[in-house]
């Protein structure tokens, strides 16, 4: 049986990894902790991780950058797996999660649905099979109350078409205003649109000459990363030190 502490357990992504946890077997959440919601009098969530850690349990975080970083620091300290799927994390603070990984198992994904995992083999196949020139623009659709923009599934993205690319995060152009001038071919567009309650929609575009390709995933419902993220805890309760991706869980 995995035991999970769940760091952000009062959110949304909590309370979809809280259900996915009860529908799956050999896994169960133990405590939530979640000192904003705690701070407000729900007696349901611990204030901290150390009030509601015991050893042998997996830290599963969906909170915020700043939570991420504790998180990752307490479970390096106490040699706790740790499966975070926090987004917004500035370059420090994501150096800052993996490197907990040193010291124990880290699952480090933006995104933990199959779909998008299939959407990243599908760009990586796509952006092979057009030419060169062709323009890569990706457009990502969240609800309204989503904190951080662009999402931590477009920067992947993004990440994945810079490295075909062979550029820089310099390349990414973040929606565009004014005279920006002509698209020059060594840039790739980003834009995030935020509104209603879309739960997650990454498009990319490859634009040609006189033709166009569209690749898309639309998420419909958080159980399709709270499944990704209770099978991460199964992975990390067992494995070696270490920084885990997609990749490690679908082999
Ligand atoms: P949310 O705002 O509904 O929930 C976040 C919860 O974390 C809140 O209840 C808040 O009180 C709590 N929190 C904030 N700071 C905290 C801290 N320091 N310690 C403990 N708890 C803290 O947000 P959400 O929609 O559940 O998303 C949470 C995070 O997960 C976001 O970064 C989001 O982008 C990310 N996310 C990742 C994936 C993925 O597949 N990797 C999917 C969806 C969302």
């Amino acid at each position: 049986m995995t035991d999970i502490v769940l760091v952000g357990a009062a959110g949304r992504m909590g309370a979809a990894i809280t259900l996915a946890a009860t529908e799956s077997s050999g896994c169960r959440v133990v405590a939530g902790v979640d000192p904003i919601a705690a701070a407000s009098g729900d007696t349901r969530w611990s204030q901290s991780l150390a009030a509601a850690y015991r050893k042998g349990t997996v830290v599963v975080d969906f909170s915020s950058p700043s939570g991420a970083v504790a998180s990752a620091q307490f479970c390096a300290a106490n040699g706790a797996p740790l499966v975070c799927g926090t987004t917004g994390l500035d370059a420090a603070a994501e150096a800052a999660v993996r490197e907990a990984g040193a010291r124990v198992a880290v699952f480090r994904a933006s995104n933990f649905s199959i779909g998008v995992a299939a959407l990243r083999q599908l760009l990586a196949t796509a952006l092979q099979a057009v030419p060169k020139h062709w323009d890569i623009e990706i457009v990502e659709k969240h609800h309204r109350l989503k904190k951080d923009a662009p999402s931590g599934t477009a920067l992947t993205l993004a990440d994945d078409a810079l490295a075909a690319r062979g550029l820089s995060r310099d390349a990414l152009r973040h929606g565009r205003h004014g005279v920006v001038g002509a698209r020059t071919g060594a840039e790739i567009g980003v834009h995030a649109v935020r509104g209603g309650t879309f739960v997650g929609d990454h498009q990319i575009l490859l634009a040609g000459d006189g033709e166009s390709l569209e690749i898309r995933h639309v998420a419909e419902d958080r159980a399709a990363f709270a499944h990704g993220a209770v099978a991460a805890a199964r992975f990390v309760g067992s494995a070696p030190a270490g920084v885990y991706g997609m990749n490690d869980l679908l082999k």
